[in-house]
């Protein structure tokens, strides 16, 4: 993950994140063509769910996850509705939609009913797709079918299942997972067409879609995502960060993006935006400097404290500092470990906000001595060079005269284009008797104090 992070903030490597993209978008391209197997009904001869009358979204209760915790991704259509994965059909048609949500699971994995109701049909999911049951569920005159789909199961139609009760096991294929569909609408016994994960969205006045293979009925409206009703029976915490990753110059001097070697304060916010509580081994804004950990000592801010707990909707606030030991570019992200020693990195975002951030540390210069290094108060003007190491690129001095006021003595454009440069040349009036504490500040960082004795 940092990995791709560098990338794709990196425009040299512009080129490879493309590349990167590009494989991406492949991989599911290809495993596209195992196409999800049919399902019939001939409900699906109205694509218009309003004629089934009595149906109204109120009347789907919440129901439970029908394999203990839903978590998509267990196929790569996930519960991609519009289905950007899948085909279009025929070639430059319609896209086809995914009906269902494909729930990571086990082979094996107990497959429970999500609401009490009846079986209505049990049928071959395709070859190699094992089976496929269908159960309509009643909500007062509402009815609404669940579908269970990759499954192994001994049920018949007809069957009583009771909410939270076996009725499968997820089947041993490959790329085991449960496609999970809901349908707002009574069963239709007229069951004799296939029906796929995926299928065709026809244009209006469209019935039906030949990709070569199967003729599909065009996309049933009456499919809906079922991830929202699931939501109350899936129990999962959803750590992100809710408040943009900020860190600054503890002196103010670094504008943003580039800092100096100074203390660099760090700030941001985690919220649990899941439905039960996590325990965190540890929360932590971590740091490398490009992409390693010199002598195995990661530029890490400031640990937090351990085993941080968050119910949902709880939020954590994070402030603290790290200081830079040597020059770089750095990458910073806001990370956790689980209970389980696995890192969640980076931590996931919402809405827009930063969970990752990249700096440049630039070295400060050294001010070593002033030749003179005592001289006498006057109100003429006196040369004091000022020598150290990496003072090229200095603008200006700061100084603090021994009244306390603070004057800024702008170097000499000449001085300034000269890099190499180890000294400064201080052409200013000594007026005042006591001591003068002098900074080379450059365009992000600054250097040691110098002080200036004046009799
Ligand atoms: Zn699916």
């Amino acid at each position: 993950m940092r990995t791709l992070f560098r990338i794709s903030r990196s425009s040299s490597s512009l080129i490879a994140a493309i590349l990167a993209i590009s494989c991406s978008f492949l991989i599911p391209l290809s495993t596209e063509s195992k196409v999800e197997p049919f399902y019939a009904s001939a409900v699906f001869q109205s694509a218009n769910h309003s004629a089934h009358g009595s149906w109204t979204a109120a009347a789907i209760p919440t129901l439970q996850c029908p394999i203990g915790i839903c978590k998509v991704g267990g196929f790569p259509f996930d519960v991609d509705w519009n289905c950007s994965k899948c085909r279009r059909c025929p070639v430059n048609g319609p896209w086809k939609k995914h009906t269902g949500a494909d729930l990571r699971a086990d082979p094996k994995t107990e497959v429970v009913a999500a609401e009490t109701g009846t079986v209505k049909d049990v049928y071959s999911a395709g070859d190699g797709w094992a089976s496929a049951i269908l159960v309509e569920h009643s909500n007062g005159n509402s009815k609404y079918l669940t579908l269970y789909m990759h499954v192994d199961t001994t049920l018949k139609p007809g069957a009583h299942v009771d909410r939270g009760k076996p009725i499968a096991t997820v089947a041993a294929i490959s790329d085991a997972h449960l496609h999970f569909g809901l349908w707002m609408g009574p069963y239709d016994p007229k069951v004799s067409e296939n029906h796929r994960g995926a299928l065709p969205a026809c244009a209006q006045g469209a019935t039906s879609c030949f990709d070569g293979k199967y003729n599909d009925r065009c996309f049933p409206q009456s499919w809906v995502d079922p991830m929202p009703y699931l939501q109350n029976s899936s129990p999962q915490p959803r750590v992100v960060v809710s408040t943009s990753l900020r860190i600054s110059q503890g002196n103010a001097v670094a504008p943003s993006g580039a800092f100096g070697m100074g203390k660099i304060d760090g700030t941001f916010t985690v919220t649990n935006r899941g439905n039960s509580k996590i325990s965190m081994k540890q929360l932590l804004l971590a740091g490398r400097l490009g992409d390693t950990c010199p002598n195995n000592q990661c530029p890490d801010f400031q640990p937090m404290p351990r085993n941080i707990t968050l119910e949902p909707n709880q939020t954590f606030s994070y402030a603290g500092s790290f200081t830079p030991q040597r020059p770089g570019t750095y990458n910073f992200d806001v990370v956790y470990e689980n209970q389980d020693g696995k890192w969640q990195w980076p931590v996931n975002s919402e809405n827009g906000t930063k969970n990752h951030i990249i700096i440049i540390v630039e070295p400060g210069p050294t001010l070593n001595s002033a030749n003179p290094a005592q001289l006498s108060a006057s109100s003429k003007r006196q040369t004091v060079i000022l020598s150290g190491t990496g003072l090229g690129r200095t603008l200006y001095c700061r100084v603090v005269l021994p009244n306390g006021q603070v004057t800024n003595i702008y170097v000499p454009l000449q001085q300034v284009l000269n890099s190499s440069s180890n000294r400064i040349e201080l052409n200013t009036e000594f007026r005042m008797r006591g001591t003068y504490y002098i900074r080379a500040h450059t365009l992000l960082t600054y250097s040691n104090e110098l002080t200036i004795q004046v009799r």
